[in-house]
């Protein structure tokens, strides 16, 4: 590298990694930082679990299809590519939960599966009379002991009893982390319910009274979605941040192989036999790949032994009229105890009708659950055929799909078991201490959401500019 210029090295170009190579070069203009940069991703192309594929006329997500709107970096992020006259809100609709073959719309003012209206809930026929009985007494348990940690299953069987869990709260939840509840941690994925629960002792008063109370003009608009996307696919978004990086250099199709500590910072050895040397690197690789290449640091294990889960998604379009649906909305889950093997299938047609084009029906089905991943290794035709025996429980459908998308994300969903977030502070005041100026983020880490990735990969940067740079003063906000 030239000069007095130090070297730092972002390895790993998904959307942590690109948001962080974004958020370095701002500072390194704004503030005349002395710093090259490199991004180094293993793939051939950038945005890893971000992948958009346009096929007759249909727009299909092979990875995540949108984020939440609330959370304020993702939307931030896209305003500063300039990409804002492409966002859009989904379409909002009912959605379902299937319970043994039967598609119960969900309950009205459910927040992740427990109420906050009451009326819904008791006429709802998702739960037997017991169940509905069962969930009345968080009005009256006490609050469990202060805990460092417990899984989500044993904080919500406690509360709201176990049939409420399985009929609505684990499908619910496994969507978004394809995980096993009675393993997934409280206070990695939804510590506000632990933190609800001790302030408000009855977790459904707690979010009643927590929910904020639409304004009167917010009563009369019409009900927005809560995510976003592009119109053009979330590809966009990682192709327009690859192309803004104009101080980086990008090296593709190449791996990070090991990560070596130097008299005066790390050598980077890269799988073509080439070593880098930097003051200070991001790694962003998923977990197993990130201990990898920190093998001489003992404190990797908990790396190694974090699980991830396999699920695929098959994207199946039909001509118009093909499928006719009893319930119309945008989507149901599937309650765990169910004979599918789906997981939850989205009308995306409904919630996204930029996707498909006018009059076709585009469905996305998900299969492949912590426990239940075989499913993910059969052949494109073999899932195909076992997700539309399962659809066709459900729907009426004319005919063969005349356009199909399988996507397989082998080890893709970082399990954050019990523990994990003690276990990922261990790992990385180990790695401060013996590898200062190396920091591991990303969605193995402290969220999987594309705006908590952002966050992730932002603070990486404000970090090891600290680092690298003593009187650098991070932003504001
Ligand atoms: C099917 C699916 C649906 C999802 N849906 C949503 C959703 O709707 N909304 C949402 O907010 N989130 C969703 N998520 C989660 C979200 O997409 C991911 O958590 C996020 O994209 C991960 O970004 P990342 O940069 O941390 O990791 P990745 O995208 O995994 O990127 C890591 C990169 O590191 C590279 N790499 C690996 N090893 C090396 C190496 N040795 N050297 C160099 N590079 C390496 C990889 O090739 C990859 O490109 C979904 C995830 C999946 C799998």
């Amino acid at each position: 590298m030239s000069g007095d210029k130090k070297h730092l090295v972002i390895i790993g170009g998904g959307i942590t990694g690109l948001a962080a190579a974004f958020y370095m070069e701002k500072e390194i203009k704004e503030k005349q930082l002395p710093l090259e940069v490199t991004l180094i991703e293993a793939g051939p192309r950038a945005g890893g679990k971000i992948q958009t594929q346009h096929k007759d006329g249909y727009i299909i997500e092979r990875g995540p299809d949108s984020f939440l709107e609330r959370k304020k970096s993702a939307p931030q992020l896209v305003k500063d590519l300039g990409l804002e006259h492409l966002l859009v809100n989904n379409a909002t609709g009912q959605s379902y939960v299937l319970v043994n073959e039967t598609l119960h719309p969900m309950p009205k003012g459910a927040v992740m599966g427990i109420p906050t209206k009451i009326a819904p809930f008791i006429s709802t026929g998702l739960f037997s009379v017991p169940g509905k009985a069962r969930a009345a007494l968080d009005f009256v348990l006490p609050a469990s002991k202060p805990k460092e940690d417990q899984s989500l299953g044993e904080f919500f069987r406690r509360r709201v009893g176990d049939e409420v869990v399985e009929n609505l709260i684990e499908p619910l939840l496994s969507g978004i982390y394809a995980g096993d509840i009675d393993k997934l941690s409280l206070m990695s994925t939804f510590p506000q319910f632990y933190q609800t629960e001790q302030k408000h002792r009855s977790l459904i008063l707690g979010m009643k009274k927590s929910r904020p109370q639409p304004s009167g003009q917010q009563l009369t608009a019409k009900k927005q979605g809560q995510f976003l996307t592009l119109t053009t696919g979330l590809q966009t978004l990682v192709e327009e941040l690859e192309k803004q990086l104009t101080l980086t250099k990008v090296m593709k199709g190449t791996k990070v192989t090991h990560i070596g500590r130097e008299e005066k910072g790390y050598s980077v050895t890269l799988d073509n036999g080439k070593v880098l040397y930097a003051e200070g690197c991001i790694v962003t690789a998923p977990h197993k790949a990130a201990a990898k290449m920190l093998s001489d640091l003992p404190a990797v294990s908990c790396l190694k032994d974090m699980h991830s889960t396999s699920v695929a998604n098959v994207a199946l379009g039909f001509p118009e009229g093909a499928v006719k649906m009893e319930h119309e909305g945008t989507g149901f889950v599937i309650s765990r105890n169910s004979d599918f093997s789906i997981t939850a299938c989205t009308w995306t047609n409904k919630k996204w009708p930029h996707a498909a084009p006018e009059g076709k029906t585009l469905l996305r089905a998900y299969v492949g659950k912590a426990g239940d991943e075989s499913i993910v290794d059969l052949s494109d035709n073999e899932i195909i055929k076992i997700v539309m025996e399962d659809l066709k429980k459900v729907m009426k459908i004319n005919g063969e799909p005349e356009m199909t998308c399988v996507t397989r994300w082998n080890e893709s969903m970082p399990q954050y078991h019990v523990g994990h977030k003690e276990r990922i502070k261990e790992f990385r005041d180990a790695l401060k201490a013996s590898y200062p100026g190396v920091y591991a983020t990303g969605a193995s880490f402290e969220g999987v959401g594309i705006p908590d990735c952002i966050d992730q990969g932002k603070a990486a940067v404000y970090d090891s500019l600290a680092y690298l740079f003593e009187t650098y003063q991070p932003p504001l906000s």
